[in-house]
């Protein structure tokens, strides 16, 4: 072997992990710490690991890894590492220049097998790919048409305590027509989790407030279930027990599709003037502030992922006093996420304002954290920003939301 071969070796075995994770595009220029992604080769969403403290690599489905960037290199391009070619050819790829002249290369027949196994992987992908699509829209369509079901068949008249309920939560007597899209279900099952034989469980039985989520177009597109117990103040919302992980179980449930749709409260569509924020009972107790004016829209977009979609992951910094400690016990900053909006979303990201709407009234939760929830409404002030359209947010004072100060009175 040549000194030329010799020094090419040594110094393809002096990049790293985090270095090769880079030329191939996984990781960012400043990555830090542990990544988890797809694989380059097999996919999927987080099987895939680096860690730039022990300088290794990972794919828990291929079951390989490695400590060196030739290694890496040589898993992305399916390049055999078994013969002295391959390891050379890996050599050259992850220094990114040629093979010195002396150097063994790989045959046509090595080359041809490699292309062979690029292309077998690929295949095998895309038909897993196809397979898991068929699957999720199979899966999607059915809790469409659940969920439009659940909210189709219960009552637009409205049970007592749904009556009640509202009345207690906004301090507003309901219009009737809010009733049409808040649908009442004096026996409504909660199902969680599953027995032994595989069957859901019913946990609880009791009233629900049902309400549709729509599109811009008015199709439904999935419900929202909240189980009520009058008796349970101050939120009156049952004792559902608790999850494997001893948690209470959520009073609140969506079927179907929620993102890029919102939860009608009162007022027409059509109308350029919307007000709504994340929950029902908010928006309630704001339109009933308002005296249920006529020329607006109230709404509610069930959480704040939907109302404010998602962020530029670049936007994301450091929570000015909130601090939180790592696996190790180090106290480290909270990461806030960031005002700006991911570019180029798709309307099935986050629920979505009709064009015509001239000005938009964004509702803030005040019992959440402040910082928190400024970036988020920024983000979904600049989301929903439009040539001619006035946006602000309200903002409940510290520690209430607007439901908790419309009560008090
Ligand atoms: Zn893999």
């Amino acid at each position: 072997m040549t000194t030329a071969i010799e020094l090419f070796i040594e110094e393809a075995r002096g990049v790293s992990v985090v270095d090769a994770a880079f030329s191939l595009g996984l990781v960012g220029p400043t990555f830090k710490g542990n990544h988890a992604g797809p694989c380059p080769v097999c996919q999927g969403k987080d099987r895939f690991a680096i860690s730039s403290i022990k300088g290794a690599w990972n794919c828990r489905s291929c079951g390989i890894g490695g400590k060196d960037g030739i290694s890496l290199v040589a898993h992305a391009g399916h390049i055999d590492l078994r013969s002295r070619a391959g390891f050379l050819t890996a050599c050259a790829e992850v220094l990114g220049k040629p093979l010195p002249n002396e150097a063994e290369r790989e045959t046509e027949d090595q080359i041809a097998e490699r292309r062979q196994r690029i292309a077998a992987q690929k295949a095998k992908n895309e038909a897993a790919a196809a397979e898991r699509e068929k699957q999720n829209n199979a899966y999607r369509d059915r809790e469409v048409k659940q969920s439009r079901g659940i909210f189709f068949n219960a009552s637009v008249e409205p049970h007592p305590d749904v009556a009640a309920y509202l009345r207690a939560r906004t301090g507003y007597d309901m219009p009737a027509v809010v009733f049409a899209c808040l649908r009442s279900n004096a026996r409504c099952t909660y199902w969680h989790g599953r027995d032994d034989r595989g069957h859901e469980i019913a946990r609880h039985v009791g009233v629900a407030m049902v309400a549709p989520f729509v599109d811009l177009a008015g199709h439904v597109t999935g419900c929202h279930q909240t189980w009520i117990d009058m008796s349970l103040e101050p939120k009156f919302r049952p004792d559902l027990g608790r999850d494997d992980k001893g948690e209470p179980l959520p009073t609140k449930k969506v079927r179907g599709t929620k993102r890029g749709s919102l939860i009608p409260l009162f007022g027409l569509m059509s109308s350029n003037r919307w007000v709504g924020g994340e929950g029902i009972e908010n928006g309630l107790a704001i339109a009933g502030a308002e005296r249920f004016r006529k020329d607006t829209f109230y709404f509610a977009a069930g959480d704040l992922g939907n109302l404010t979609g998602p962020a530029d992951p670049e936007s994301r910094f450091a929570h000015p006093s909130l601090t939180k400690a790592d696996k190790n016990g180090k106290q480290r900053r909270v990461m806030v996420v960031g005002p700006v909006p991911k570019a180029d979303q798709a309307p099935d990201e986050a629920m979505q304002v009709a064009d015509h709407v001239a000005e938009l009234v964004l509702l803030a939760d005040g019992d959440s954290e402040a910082v928190f929830t400024a970036a988020a409404m920024v983000r979904a002030e600049k989301r929903l920003a439009r040539e001619g359209r006035t946006i602000e947010t309200w903002c409940p004072p510290v520690g209430m939301d607007f439901s908790a100060l419309m009560t008090r009175y």
